[in-house]
């Protein structure tokens, strides 16, 4: 395969070399198609691309800006640290770029009732606010452990008027909840459509939300040309389903000296099994109507994912990264607990950004990495979310009363 080809995946089937596709049944095949159809025909429409970068300028709060840090920088003192502040986005992280992009799409397919999975609740969140925004009712599945694990996010998404769905078949949490709303979507074909979180799920939609989220990539080339008159050198993201790391690489993948890495959740260890790394630890099956990377076990059971952060304990990953994995275009790495929750109070003290735990993991790689790279080499880090969620989770690892 020619190099400068990796930005046209996936094929008309939805594949990314060997994985993607649709392992949908056959009532929900005509959904998928519908959306598939709808989008091809709004993706180049100037009329929906006007409408979509008005509500994200506006309500968002695009461009997030491109933020060079120097006191890290200067601690590591090898190459030059800019982060991509996605964090300052209305909710605090990037969800919201996909789900504005697809509840657009939604209102467009006249559509009036939207549901959701979560996990750890961000995408709940995302999806409960463009639903107020735009009035429509919103539906959030979510595993029965995950509502008593995620009580903040519960309250914001009722606060905001969604209807959350305890699930409380299987684990109890992510992927029970996703078949859930695979589910209602079968059973509700008319009216609603399925707003999914991340670049996972049956084909067009690990294609549908990487192009939402190419936005950040996009600002980054734009941004860094102004400040530095040039390209990055290396681009570095965390990794849950992929959603921002694909966000931020898009647009650079056929730049074939631009270097990237992506962070996997290592939880206690890969060597344990309290880990998310899905690439680094799983083997190719189907979760969620696509083939993919997954955490399984020997019979091929799905295995439940942990990290210390909730946004990265996906036991699968988007098909795009199974097939960049495999390519070799990008290079996946993984961080602790520890060394996240390490990364995150560096990142706190040196310059005053409190980030989520998700985007802390791919700090503490880029931490281990710098030295590798020269003063005259220029990185570009997702800052994909703020830690306010967080601060309990960290004050209990720190054995702090707050
Ligand atoms: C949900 C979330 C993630 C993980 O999702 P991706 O699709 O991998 O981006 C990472 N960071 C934050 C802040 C999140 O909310």
């Amino acid at each position: 395969m020619l190099k400068n080809t990796y930005k046209s995946y996936p094929n008309e089937k939805g594949y990314f070399g060997q994985f993607g596709g649709r392992y949908v049944s056959e009532t929900l095949m005509p959904l998928i198609l519908e959306v598939e159809k709808e989008y091809e025909k709004i993706k180049n429409d100037k009329n929906f691309i006007n409408e979509l970068d008005h509500y994200l300028k506006t309500y968002v709060g695009r461009p997030s800006p491109l933020f060079l840090a120097k006191r890290i920088t200067n601690d590591l003192g090898g190459p030059k640290i800019y982060f991509k502040r996605d964090e300052l986005n209305h909710t605090g992280a990037h969800k919201i770029n996909n789900c504005m992009g697809q509840i657009l799409l939604a209102k467009k397919m006249g559509k009036t009732r939207i549901i959701a999975e979560t996990g750890a609740g961000q995408h709940g969140v995302a999806t409960a606010t463009v639903c107020a925004l735009f009035g429509l009712p919103c539906i959030v599945y979510m595993g029965e452990k995950d509502i008593e694990r995620q009580s903040p996010n519960v309250f914001r998404m009722k606060l905001l008027g969604a209807e959350i769905r305890s699930v409380s078949t299987g684990s109890k949490s992510l992927k029970d909840a996703m078949n859930e709303a695979l589910r209602d979507w079968v059973t509700n074909v008319q009216d609603t459509f399925y707003i999914i979180g991340t670049a996972a799920g049956p084909h067009p939609y690990p294609a549908m939300v990487r192009d939402f989220q190419s936005i950040i990539g996009k600002e980054v080339r734009e941004q860094l040309e102004n400040v530095e008159g040039r390209a990055p050198d290396l681009l570095m993201a965390c990794i849950g389903g992929g959603s921002n790391a694909l966000g931020l690489f898009h647009e650079f993948l056929d730049d074939s000296n631009i270097e990237m890495i992506a962070v996997e959740a290592a939880g206690h260890g890969i060597n344990t099994d309290k880990h998310a790394a899905s690439l680094t630890g799983g083997k190719p099956g189907v979760l969620h109507g696509n083939k993919t990377y997954l955490l399984q076990s020997n019979t091929g059971q799905i295995q439940e994912a942990h990290s210390i952060s909730a946004g990265l304990d996906y036991p699968g990953i988007g098909p795009e990264h199974s097939f960049l994995f495999e390519e070799k275009r990008v290079k996946y790495m993984s961080a602790t607990d520890k060394e996240a929750l390490e990364a995150f109070q560096y990142c706190c003290k040196l310059e005053g950004i409190i980030p989520a735990l998700e985007p802390a993991h791919a700090l503490a790689v880029l931490k281990k990495i710098a030295k590798n790279y020269s003063k005259d080499k220029i990185i570009v880090m997702n800052m994909c979310g703020r830690g306010d969620k967080d601060i309990f989770t960290i004050a209990n690892e720190l054995k702090i009363k707050i």
